[in-house]
């Protein structure tokens, strides 16, 4: 089997003057351009190198003999949705949630979803044998600049909404100073809302919070949502695919218990599988049970996730949404990627729809207790082989990792694809089962690495 040597689960991704180069993207750009002819999308988040690794990576594209539009500024769901049914590919620069040092590229195919792994390992080999093939004179692409075209996905966004939906809210957006700062604010306003921003000017040296919305830095969105009486804050990482929520209290919404609402509020629309990592709380499955539906696992990664729906769908299999625990959420009658903007838009109707304060419907979901854990050790097949054996006569799912299933608990034992690591999942409906859990598996995680 090959592996992917450069690109991970989200793209290729390092930091700046590193790992991440301009020569870097060039060659991306011109293998990309080898493999998908046509007019290829290219757009960017918000940090300080983006211009010089965008310039780069269109200068390969148009080498290779493709066009190249320019989107300039957006979220990465934007850039999707504006290549998806329309053009030969998209590129986009961005690190997502990672610090201001890192960039990356991420490569969206033309149906809009991110390259699987067996394209990109074509791509990685077309780069490292310097296979990429360069355009004669009279071939080589042009590029359009087209900023105006963000417009359609914020047009997208609003279609699936009936007007006015948002008239009483007041939401407070924290975008990071990252790619969302203009897309989330236009669209919860287009629906009525009163919207209130922080971090809000767009920014590559994120001076207001580090790019990924963890509790610790939405500390001024909190006190923000609490001193305007916001009915809820939201906030995204720096491409603007996740979302996470902060309710009307001031209380950090955990990413599962969000994912958890909006699986409730869609499989009341259409009922359908919900897709989800195997990563996934039991909270989600719990409410998916409750609605009368199941769940459907896949690795971990959203492509997965995305790439499943699809192909659930095609074998006429309903699904009602998919998603991952970490506020990237997919609504499937939109497009087939995580998307921010949408989701703070489907929390708008959801408050709409259940008249109760994000705090009560949070607050009425089912509790688990959830341990999340690594282990330094370069042996990860090797605890993998041993904790499968241990295991043998128990409940186990071995798509990605092994995950151990028990009655209202499970954990999930992993290598770390990028590091030399393995992480460790526990979580049960009681704290106790957890800890003990727990430290059971780390007890035999340490034995299979002695050995
Ligand atoms: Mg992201």
């Amino acid at each position: 089997m090959k592996f992917k040597r450069l690109f991970g689960t989200n793209g290729v991704r390092g930091i700046v003057g590193k790992e991440m180069t301009p020569a870097l993207a060039m060659k991306i750009g011109a293998a990309l351009a080898t493999m998908r002819k046509g007019t290829i999308v290219v757009g960017r988040d918000t940090r300080t190198s983006g211009q010089a690794l965008g310039s780069a990576l269109k200068a390969g594209i148009m080498g290779g003999g493709c066009s190249v539009i320019d989107a300039g500024i957006l979220p990465t769901p934007a850039l999707q949705y504006i290549v998806r049914d329309r053009y030969a590919a998209g590129a986009m620069v961005t690190a997502s949630h990672n610090p201001p040092e890192y960039n990356g590229i991420k490569i969206v195919e033309p149906d809009g979803t991110e390259m699987g792994d067996m394209e990109t390992i074509e791509l990685e080999s077309i780069l490292y044998k310097g296979e990429e093939e360069l355009a004669r004179w009279d071939c080589a692409g042009t590029e359009y600049p087209a900023p105006q075209l963000v417009n359609d996905y914020i047009k997208g966004v609003l279609s699936h909404f009936p007007p006015g939906l948002g008239e009483g809210m007041t939401v407070v957006v924290d975008s990071g100073s990252g790619a969302g700062a203009f897309c989330t604010p236009a669209i919860l306003s287009a629906m009525g809302c009163r919207v209130l921003t922080i971090n809000g000017e767009m920014n590559g040296r994120f001076p207001g919070r580090m790019p990924e919305p963890s509790p610790e830095g939405l500390r001024d969105l909190v006190e923000f949502v609490k001193s305007s009486g916001a009915t809820f804050g939201v906030a995204h990482d720096g491409d603007a695919d996740r979302s996470v929520f902060i309710d009307e209290r001031g209380r950090y919404i955990e990413e599962n218990r969000e994912f958890a609402l909006m699986v409730r509020m869609m499989c009341r629309r259409r009922r359908g599988m919900v897709v989800a990592p195997v990563s996934t709380s039991l909270v989600v499955e719990e409410v998916a049970n409750n609605e009368g539906t199941g769940m459907d696992y896949t690795p971990v990664g959203s492509i997965y996730v995305a790439r499943r729906m699809k192909e659930l769908i095609a074998s006429g299999i309903s699904v009602a949404m998919g998603g991952e625990g970490n506020g990237g959420l997919i609504y499937p009658f939109h497009q087939f990627c995580r998307d921010g903007a949408m989701t703070a838009a489907m929390m708008v109707q959801l408050l709409s729809e259940e008249q109760k304060p994000l705090s009560s419907l949070s607050d009425a979901l089912p509790s688990y207790y959830m341990i999340k854990d690594k282990i330094e050790t370069a042996k990860g097949e090797e605890v993998i082989r041993a904790l499968g054996k241990e295991y043998q006569n128990e409940k186990m799912i071995r798509i990605d990792g092994v995950k151990i299933i028990r009655d209202g608990a499970w954990a999930l034992i992993r290598p770390s694809g990028t590091e030399p690591l393995v992480r460790l999942v526990v979580e049960s409906r009681s704290e106790k089962d957890a800890i003990d859990l727990h430290r059971e598996l780390r007890g035999l995680i340490a034995r299979s690495v002695k050995k």
